[in-house]
């Protein structure tokens, strides 16, 4: 997929020339003569990436940045602003406004297509994130567009490789004012420190004295354990074409000796709370897939996850000659707990029973909430007698140890019912296990309850 680039500048001489680069580089070029009709055109996320013309009438770049990065719907758009200011205390005015990179007319060709070509890559990593990422308020997902506009940056891990301690004492001093810093002056350690320290931007000098710093980079860009910390190098002047091909590896950003403070430290701000927010991303869409397939009040997998997997499981086993089989369970008469104790208290009970069928199953097997107080236990590579076993266990489990209620104010007496049965012939289906298995456990019930009763069949 080609990303989009918007080229925003007053002067249409300048829109064309970036034009005409970006596009005889394959790249789809979307165009904006003003701060105003560059915000409408990012609000409708119409672009993949920003570059943003500083010196404009009406609305300077850096203000149409700043609005950019405050609004949940663009912030996590890269800008690059092209400037003719060249003072590091341009490029700290336009990294303070939230700016991604920098820069300065006349763009050379290749660091132009070098930067928007990294920005671009990392961009569709988030939005593929942002996709299925998913907000509620309900079940405690925070929106990580609003953390990650809220987050400054500060109090990151960050690591710094340098083998010369005069540049690495003086890169520290400069991040410790407002990130724990560590320093690795063996480069054959870095790897390793990089993957065990759970850092959140890694500071490679590409100046080592005996190791190739890019070979770093790579290392560390590919390791898993290290795949998504941002690397930020250090590189010389004269380090331009080396700079080009480390982006290409997957180095985020880099900055230019003699190194700045103040832009040093805005450069690894940026690095961190985009690494926050990826995380924070990574984070959203592990709970909502978790969320999906497991019940809220016990944690147990939900009738859906066990449903969509029974088939399979049983088809398996089948298809091997391994027996397969099931317990459903039901709390005996939980109407009246909830009547005489309330609501509450019923929840209370079944979120303890939940715990104590954990506590009775291996890590195989797949227990799940089948609908209110009823409950399946699916055993993989278990007969009949051992699944008896393990009913009658979790049976006396539940009935003979009171359960807590009531922020354990009181303890009330609960026991189950167990229904068992277990898969029969090659051609037996989920559903017709789960058929068998509850009508052994209607039999239970009818029985007398608090017992375990195994399918004839
Ligand atoms: P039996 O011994 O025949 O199983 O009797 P029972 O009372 O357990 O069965 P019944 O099906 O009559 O009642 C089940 C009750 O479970 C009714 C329903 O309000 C309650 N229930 C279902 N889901 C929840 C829940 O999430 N929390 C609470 N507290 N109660 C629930
Ligand atoms: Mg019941
Ligand atoms: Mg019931």
């Amino acid at each position: 997929m080609t990303a989009r680039v918007l080229v925003v500048d007053d002067v249409p001489a300048n829109v064309k020339l970036l034009e005409a680069r970006l596009s005889a580089e394959y790249f789809d070029v979307a165009t904006a003569m003003s701060g105003v009709e560059a915000l409408a055109i990012c609000e409708k996320a119409e672009c993949d990436i920003v570059l943003l013309d500083v010196m404009m009438p009406d609305m300077d770049g850096f203000e149409v940045c700043r609005r950019l990065k405050k609004n949940p719907a663009t912030h996590h758009i890269p800008v690059v602003m092209v400037t003719a200011l060249d003072h590091p205390s341009d490029r700290v005015r336009g990294l303070e406004a939230g700016a991604d990179d920098f820069l300065t007319k006349p763009v050379s060709d290749v660091a132009l297509i070098a930067r928007v070509r990294s920005l671009a890559r990392l961009k569709m990593m988030t939005d593929e994130l942002r996709m299925r990422a998913v907000t509620s308020k309900e079940i405690g997902i925070q929106n990580p567009e609003n953390e990650a506009i809220a987050d400054v940056g500060r109090g990151g891990r960050v690591l710094i490789v340098d083998d010369r301690a005069s540049s690495s004492e003086r890169v520290s001093a400069m991040l410790a004012t407002e990130h724990t810093v560590d320093v690795v002056s063996n480069p054959n350690d870095a790897l390793f420190r990089a993957a065990e320290g759970n850092y959140d931007l890694v500071i490679v000098s590409l100046a080592l004295e005996n190791f190739d710093g890019m070979r770093l980079c790579s290392q560390v860009r590919s390791l898993e354990r290290t795949r998504n910390v941002p690397i930020l190098a250090i590189a010389d002047p004269d380090d331009n074409v080396r700079m080009v091909r480390g982006l290409e590896i997957g180095v985020n950003d880099y900055v230019m000796r003699p190194i700045d403070k103040n832009e040093m430290l805005a450069r690894a701000r940026t690095q961190i709370r985009k690494k926050r927010y990826t995380e924070r991303l990574r984070d959203n869409v592990q709970m909502s897939i978790e969320m999906a397939i497991t019940d809220p009040l016990t944690g147990l997998y939900n009738r859906r996850y066990m449903e969509s997997h029974l088939s399979a499981l049983v088809e398996q086993a089948a298809g091997r000659g391994k027996p397969l089989t099931a317990l459903v369970l039901d709390i005996d008469y939980f109407k009246s707990v909830n009547d005489t104790h309330g609501h509450d208290a019923g929840d209370d009970v079944l979120r303890e029973f939940a715990v104590r069928v954990r506590k009775s199953i291996r890590g195989i097997d797949l227990a799940c909430r089948f609908g209110g107080e009823e409950f399946v236990i699916i055993m993989p590579e278990t007969d009949m007698a051992v699944a008896t076993i393990v009913a009658e266990r979790l049976r006396r489990r539940i009935a003979s140890e009171r359960f807590p209620i009531q922020q354990s104010s009181k303890a009330i007496e609960v026991t189950i019912s167990i229904g068992i049965a277990t898969l029969d012939a090659a051609d037996d289906s989920a559903a017709n296990i789960l058929k068998r298995a509850d009508q052994a456990l209607y039999r239970a019930k009818r029985d007398g309850r608090n017992r375990v009763v195994a399918d004839a069949a």
